[in-house]
This record gives structure tokens, C-alpha cells and sequence, in this order.
């Protein structure tokens, strides 16, 4: 049996910034979230980056090995933004989040640097499949620190690992989707405003990709978002054709 993805994208600047750092792309094979690092320069250039890095897969035949195709469009966007930073050094320090799903015949590989999140829906079951790399997750490992102490710690944003040209060690895990499964892919402008329980009963209230992720972002804005807001919805299903 082969998948196929129905997905939607939506993206907000939110309530405090003039510039959308993060970048998405939902294609045929690739639906990949990109969120340029905060405070960082070039962060838009960075995401834009990566995305297009990815967006190439989207035309390749998918008999490679799904996880060897994103490690090396994520290593090639790795490299690019190495040779930027060195041609012009101003550069230095942009860098990107990314969160990226390849959809493969009947599997689905899932690529993720950062803080950009993917989420599973299945049936009632609602979990996050990617782990966040950052300061507090960290703390969270090793239990200093609450999942919800977290969500609120001045330092949250603070990431561990991103796209930047230095060494990467991307999480690349090869997932077995079933129709009907439902994914979220979110920049953290959106789960930093709601919480997990919010975001899984959003995603439950409509069949429908497209208003489920814009009612995903009217709600992080109502909740005052200060980030970027961009997610994608994905929802699983065979592919008769
Ligand atoms: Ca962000």
C-alpha cells in the first residue's frame, strides 16, 4: 500500500514581529517547517535555505532510502550556509530549525534539528514524536525541570542544535503511518503559545487540513503570540492511483 499525504500550511508573523523567519513547504513526497534561529542574523535566509534544499526531494522517485535523502539535503543546506558565513562573515550565526516528514511508498521517514515540533494524532492517542533540542528539554531529561516549568522558562527558546554550518547530528527515525493518521508540523511561535492539550483537541476538531491549521494559528494568536506562527497539517491517506 502506498501513502499519500493531504496537508495544509499556514503561517503568521504574529503580534510583536515585522519579519516571518520561519519557512514551509508542503509538496507532493516533502512537508518540512523551517524557523530561522531567533535573534540571530540571516534567519530567514537560513530557513528559506533548507526549505529549498528539501523542496528538491519532492521530484526525486523515492526508491532511494528515505533517511539517507534527508540527512544529505540537510547536509547540502548545512554546507551552503557554511560557504555563505565564510564569503561574507556578517552572516555568522544564521541558522535554522528544521522539522521535516519524506513520505516513502508505505513509510515515512521524519528528519528534526531544533525546536520545530511534529506531532502525531492517532486515533485517540496524541504525542509529540520529535525532541525538542534545547536547554530546557535538556533540563527536563534530567529531571530538574517540569514539562510545564518548561513551557513558560525565559530560557526556552534557548536551542542546542541547529542548521548553522557547524557539525550536525539531525534525529532521523523512519515511522509506520496509517490512514487516518493526522501530523502536525509547528514552528515553536505555536507551541509555545498553547498547550499540548489545546493543540490535540484543535487537531480533532476538523476533518479538514486547511481550517484545522487556521484555527491552529487564530488560536496562538489569541493567546498573544509574540513568535512567528507557522504549522502544517498532514493527514494520511492510501493512495488509490
Ligand atoms: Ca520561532
Amino acid at each position: 500500500m502506498s501513502l499519500i499525504l493531504h496537508a495544509a500550511t499556514v503561517t503568521d508573523v504574529g503580534l510583536v514581529r515585522t519579519n516571518n523567519e520561519d519557512s514551509a513547504y508542503v509538496g507532493r513526497r516533502v512537508f518540512a517547517v523551517a524557523d530561522g534561529v531567533g535573534g540571530m542574523p540571516a534567519g530567514e535566509v537560513a530557513s528559506a535555505l533548507v526549505i529549498r534544499a528539501l523542496v528538491e526531494l519532492d521530484d526525486a522517485s523515492g526508491a532511494a532510502d528515505p533517511t539517507e535523502e534527508l540527512r544529505e539535503a540537510i547536509e547540502s543546506a548545512n554546507q551552503q550556509i557554511r560557504d555563505q558565513v565564510a564569503a561574507d562573515p556578517m552572516s555568522d550565526g544564521m541558522g535554522t530549525t528544521v522539522t521535516a516528514l519524506l513520505v516513502a511508498g508505505d513509510g515515512i521517514a521524519l528528519l528534526h534539528v531544533g525546536d520545530s515540533r511534529c506531532y502525531l494524532l492517532r486515533d485517540v492517542d496524541f504525542k509529540q514524536l520529535t525532541r525538542d533540542d534545547t536547554f530546557v528539554q535538556a533540563l527536563v531529561d534530567q529531571g530538574l525541570l517540569s514539562p510545564d516549568e518548561a513551557r513558560t522558562h525565559p530560557r526556552r527558546s534557548l536551542v542546542t542544535q541547529a542548521v548553522q554550518g557547524d557539525e550536525l547530528s539531525p534525529a532521523v527515525t523512519v515511522l509506520s503511518p496509517r490512514p487516518g493518521d493526522r501530523f502536525l508540523l509547528c514552528s515553536d511561535g505555536l507551541s509555545d503559545a498553547l498547550t499540548d492539550a489545546a493543540i490535540a483537541r484543535t487537531l480533532r476538531s476538523d476533518p479538514d487540513p486547511q481550517h484545522c491549521a487556521e484555527a491552529l494559528v487564530r488560536l496562538a494568536l489569541s493567546a498573544g503570540a509574540t513568535d512567528n506562527v507557522t504549522v502544517i497539517v498532514a493527514d494520511v491517506a492510501e493512495d488509490r492511483r
